[in-house]
């Protein structure tokens, strides 16, 4: 496989060269690697991406999941444009139109979500809701899953991705930082919890009780391996009974599992949720809402005789939080995330049911060639696990899959034209239509033959 994508993309390793001239790895992100040396890209429309060579790939990464309506949707360009021209400006600096629009319809969308902010990124949304539960609950520290990851900063960068022999006890994980230049303090404080099995994470999260502001969980982990019901509901009433806040990290699950995310699917309200990636149809956003008492932690003090009405019982805090941005709320972006929505309202079936058609036939043909398979995942997002394991819960049951048979699968089907960054997810978009599905089903059944 390695040997045929080399020479297929040699203008991408030459530009590569120059790219490591600029940045370290010559990418702006450690993820975008892979080796030998990622794919340049310099095109996408629809379902495709094109490359400095001029080869053509179906798109299955979309950026990571953001792309829900695929590249350069024509309505959202339009949307885009409109706010561009017609409005003469992009930042105003002020409240605006548009962020009570978008905002109402998330509300709508998100009943849990009561009051929001806007952020830039998933990961400024996720860091926000964190400081709301340190600053409504006056605690300071929080609990994550294994192999969750929630974003870049110190809270949450603790035991995404540990290397197991490292990470101690499946049912007591311990907390390790994922990157160098952080310090102690967040091991000790960030306390890991083993992801679907709820005695487990309850007898860890009894003890600690008294110092844990939240739990964050993705409701999906990674976007593909679901939350059992029995547990999210379990964790919903135990975090309710001791008093801790729950937020459900949905920046990759919202919109992918319908409109109302992960927390429509299981029917539970989180305290607080953070919002991202497809909310903004490709554009850099972030979301962090919930309830009307938590989030008016960051009422500004001059506001609250204004609201003197207001249902905040914790008044006394307000303007303790800090939030600001000069991008959050962005007009052209939150135009193309109102364009985005409308689009889903009507297509999101069917991108749902494309994905569906995907997965069984991807599973068939696997099946055929008796390799064990799971196409893991709920709506439009997915992973390909290559292994014999009935069930895959957490992170710990992904670690006898067969990552190195995937990557030659993941080669051969890009030298085929079906793109997806090694090893990753697979997430479908509103431009995958039949033709893309039997195209990629196509490639498929040449690869596995060959494998
Ligand atoms: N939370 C989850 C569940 C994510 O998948 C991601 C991004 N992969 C983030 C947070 C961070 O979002 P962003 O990359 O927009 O900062």
């Amino acid at each position: 496989g390695i040997k045929h994508f080399v020479e297929k993309t040699p203008k991408s390793l030459e530009f590569y060269m120059e790219a490591a001239k600029v940045m370290p790895g010559g990418t702006t992100a450690n993820i975008k690697f892979f080796p030998p040396y990622p794919i340049i890209m310099e095109k996408g429309m629809g379902s495709r991406l094109y490359d400095l060579d001029g080869n053509e790939y179906i798109d299955y990464l979309l950026s990571y999941g953001a792309l829900i309506l695929g590249h350069g949707h024509p309505r959202v360009l339009q949307a885009v444009q409109k706010q561009l021209y017609e409005n003469g400006t992009y930042l105003f600096g002020t409240p605006h139109r548009l962020e009570v629009e978008m905002g109402k319809k998330i509300q709508q969308l998100y009943p849990s979500i009561e009051l929001l902010r806007y952020t830039n990124s998933g990961t400024e949304a996720t860091l926000l809701a964190i400081r709301m539960a340190y600053a409504y609950t006056g605690k300071n520290k929080i609990a994550k899953f294994e192999g969750h990851y929630h974003g870049g900063y110190d809270q949450v960068l603790v035991s995404v991705n540990p290397p197991v022999e490292k990470a101690g006890h499946p049912l007591h994980p311990k907390s390790i930082a994922e990157s160098k230049g952080m310090d102690d303090y967040h091991e000790e404080h960030t306390i890991v919890l083993p992801f679907n099995d709820i005695d487990a994470a309850s007898a860890i999260l009894r003890k600690r009780q008294g110092e844990l502001a939240a739990v964050i969980v993705e409701p999906v982990q990674g976007g593909f391996i679901p939350a059992e019901r029995s547990f999210i509901e379990g964790l919903r009433e135990l975090t309710k009974e001791l008093d801790i806040l729950l937020i459900f990290d949905e920046v990759k699950t919202c919109f992918r599992l319908g409109l109302g995310g992960a927390q429509q699917y299981y029917n539970i309200k989180p305290d607080l949720t953070a919002l991202g990636k497809a909310v903004g149809g490709g554009y850099p956003i972030g979301i962090t809402g919930g309830r009307r008492d938590i989030m008016e932690v960051s009422l500004p003090k001059a506001a609250s005789d204004v609201f003197d009405n207001s249902q905040s019982k914790h008044s006394d805090a307000r303007d303790v939080l800090f939030h600001s941005g000069t991008y959050n709320g962005h007009p052209s972006i939150l135009a193309a995330g109102l364009e985005t929505i409308a689009v889903l309202e009507e297509e999101i079936n069917q991108i749902n049911e494309a994905a569906e058609t995907l997965k069984k036939g991807i599973s068939k043909l696997f099946l055929q060639k008796g390799i064990a398979v799971k196409t893991l995942g709920l709506g439009s997002i997915f992973n390909l696990i290559l292994t014999e394991k009935d069930k895959i819960l957490n992170y710990r049951d992904l670690q006898n899959a067969d990552f190195s048979l995937r990557r030659e699968l993941d080669f051969q089907l890009i030298n085929e034209g079906i793109y997806t960054k090694p090893l990753n997810r697979y997430s479908i978009s509103s431009a995958h239509g039949q033709e893309e599905i039997d195209k990629t089903l196509e490639a498929y059944d040449k690869v596995i033959r060959r494998l």
